[in-house]
């Protein structure tokens, strides 16, 4: 691991909104992780994908990107269909899965109020996400769940956000080579209004396992 990687501590007081929204939460449910969540997956994977922050019930109580909430429904079975998964999502961080040459990580690592983290928020947390495909070595495609994912990928890796619209589906060669590519976030409004179907999600990941094969 690159002496630069680091993860935010535990007490993080980048950002006063989030650090005061985690000083409710850890009252209000002491037994939830109510901090930032860490990603998950190997260091040496080949896919990097980076959704938007923790969500309040999921990620931010279990620990784990996606984990517990419905937009985590949608991600691992999917990502375990192409084989990017060992084991059976359980929705728990126990249930014993893990991630096959894939590693999941947010924008923003602590839990917003309404899932929304503010564009200083974004950019407060912007070294850890730098730090984090730094520390990937064998890094060959990021999948931005999201428009903000999208927009702080770029920003993280500076490029400029109009070479490199966001849109479903659309596949970016960025400076270094690598692949950005883009996705409507598996989020429970986006799929429950239809503007993103399963079928929709399952190709962006066949696209992906196309460039992961040429
Ligand atoms: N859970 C996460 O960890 N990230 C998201 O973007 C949504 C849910």
């Amino acid at each position: 691991m690159p002496a630069a990687f680091q993860n935010p501590p535990r007490d993080c007081a980048k950002c006063p909104r989030l650090a005061g929204f985690r000083a409710d939460n850890r009252a209000a449910f002491p037994d939830w992780h109510n901090a930032p969540v860490p990603a998950f997956g190997p260091l040496d994977a080949r896919l990097l994908i980076v959704g938007l922050a923790p969500g309040l019930r999921g990620a931010n109580r279990t620990a784990r990107p996606f984990t517990g909430d419905y937009a985590g429904d949608l991600l691992y079975p999917t990502l375990g269909e192409f084989g990017w998964t060992e084991g059976i999502y359980g929705a728990a961080p126990d249930d014993g899965l893990s991630l096959l040459d894939c590693r999941i990580t947010n924008a923003v690592r602590c839990v917003p109020p309404e899932n929304k983290p503010t564009g200083a928020e974004c950019k407060a947390c912007r070294p850890y996400l730098a730090d984090e495909i730094a520390a990937m070595p064998n890094l060959r495609v990021i999948l931005a769940l999201g428009g903000v994912a999208h927009a702080n990928v770029l920003t993280t890796l500076d490029e400029r956000k109009k070479d490199f619209p966001f849109g479903h589906g659309n596949s970016h060669v960025l400076t270094s080579g690598r692949r950005l590519i883009d996705s409507y976030h598996c989020s429970r409004y986006n799929t429950n209004t239809g503007r993103l179907t399963p079928d929709m999600f399952r190709d962006v990941f066949a696209a992906i396992a196309a460039l992961m094969a040429a």
